[in-house]
């Protein structure tokens, strides 16, 4: 099957073509820098933003990938969660399109999309283990099929690049937080600052990680108001420790959520991680050697994939159509979505 894939749930618009696990096409026009006089994504600006972007999107990626319209079997589409806005330029955008040519409509749920991108790049077989973590989530699912995610855990307050963000702004590191606390991590020291491991020894795979954005204000206070401001130095023990922290949290609970996993028996065992957060090389380094330790398959999408992408939208629906699912015009846009909840519901359902 090939599928155009449109995703604009967040602040990434993009379109896809994809045929089978064949990427032909990804487009994604970022936002990034519409939003950063504003410290977070600006609901209002990137709905707007979606909908002028959504048709060149949709026609540049069509364009590189060589087809036309009608050459393709349908068009998948991110109907939540997400930023209800944005959700609705896109499923609109899909609507009008599946409406002019008589293609089939599939409504995607966007972590679906996430979680099936092993699928996609490595062709991992089910179950498999997820972490996925990003700006905006972290949770471990166990993934049965394209419909069937057992979530066994995740953060009860902030995901980890939020809290990566939020440490760069404190230490006065440019944004996204991320890479630029991973590069100064590279010449701190990690034990300098004691800082907290949320729910480290609580039972389960949940995991907070706003206490230690707060450890790190007072340990920047605290530095402050002894030396009357920050080194270089400084800022690279702080974000060298606070690396170190989110690092022991996600290896701790992720071995706990393997467990889980393995205890199902898997014939291959396979875990896989996606989101923004992915792309850390600390976190990603302790998770290999965990999963060499676990004798489990260690796979991680390019990063391209691992963020946000309609590829990743077109081939869960390339999973859902092959699975006989088909949605209509009445199709909704949810700004909740939990995985666990099959189908997005019709409208006037209630709900
Ligand atoms: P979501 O996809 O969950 O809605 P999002 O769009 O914010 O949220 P992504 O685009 O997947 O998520 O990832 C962006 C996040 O990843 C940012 O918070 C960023 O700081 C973080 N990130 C990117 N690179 C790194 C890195 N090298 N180390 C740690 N975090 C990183
Ligand atoms: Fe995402």
């Amino acid at each position: 099957l090939t599928l155009l894939g449109i995703e604009s749930s967040c602040d990434d618009t993009a379109a896809a073509v994809v045929r089978g696990t064949d990427v032909l096409a990804s487009v994604v026009y970022g936002q990034t820098a519409l939003h950063a006089d504003f410290g977070g994504v600006v609901p209002e600006i990137a709905a707007r933003a979606h909908a002028e972007k959504l048709d060149r999107c949709v026609e540049q990626a069509l364009q590189e990938s060589g087809l036309t319209l009608a050459e393709l079997d349908g068009i998948a589409v991110t109907a939540g969660p997400g930023l209800i806005g944005g959700v609705l330029s896109g499923v609109m955008c899909a609507k009008g399109i599946s409406a002019a040519t008589g293609l089939p409509l599939i409504g995607v749920n966007h972590l679906a999309g996430h979680a099936l991108t092993p699928r996609l790049t490595d062709q991992v077989a089910y179950p498999f283990l997820m972490l996925l973590v990003s700006g905006g989530h972290c949770q471990f699912l166990i993934v049965e099929s394209h419909d069937t995610y057992q979530r066994i855990g995740g953060t009860i307050d902030d995901a980890p690049g939020e809290a990566f963000d939020k440490t760069a702004r404190i230490l006065g590191l440019p944004q996204p937080g991320g890479p630029s606390v991973e590069t100064a991590a590279q010449s701190g020291k990690p034990k300098r600052f004691t800082l907290p491991r949320p729910l480290l020894n609580q039972a389960g795979c949940d995991m907070s990680f706003s206490g230690l954005k707060t450890a790190i204000l007072r340990a920047r206070d605290g530095v402050v108001a002894e030396k009357g401001g920050l080194t270089a130095q400084d800022q690279s023990d702080l974000c060298a420790g606070f690396q170190a922290a989110v690092t022991d949290v996600l290896i701790e609970k992720t071995r706990r959520a393997m467990q889980i996993y393995l205890a199902l028996n898997p014939a291959r065992r396979s875990f896989a991680i996606a989101g923004g957060v992915a792309a850390n090389g600390a976190i990603r380094d302790g998770l290999m050697q965990l999963c060499t330790e676990l004798d489990t398959d260690f796979v991680a999408p390019p990063l391209a994939l691992c963020t946000d992408n309609a590829a990743m939208i077109a081939y869960a629906g390339i999973e859902m159509m092959q699975a006989g699912h088909r949605d209509d015009l009445t199709l909704s846009a949810r700004p909740r979505w939990p995985l666990d909840q099959r189908a997005a519901p019709m409208l006037g359902s209630g709900k």
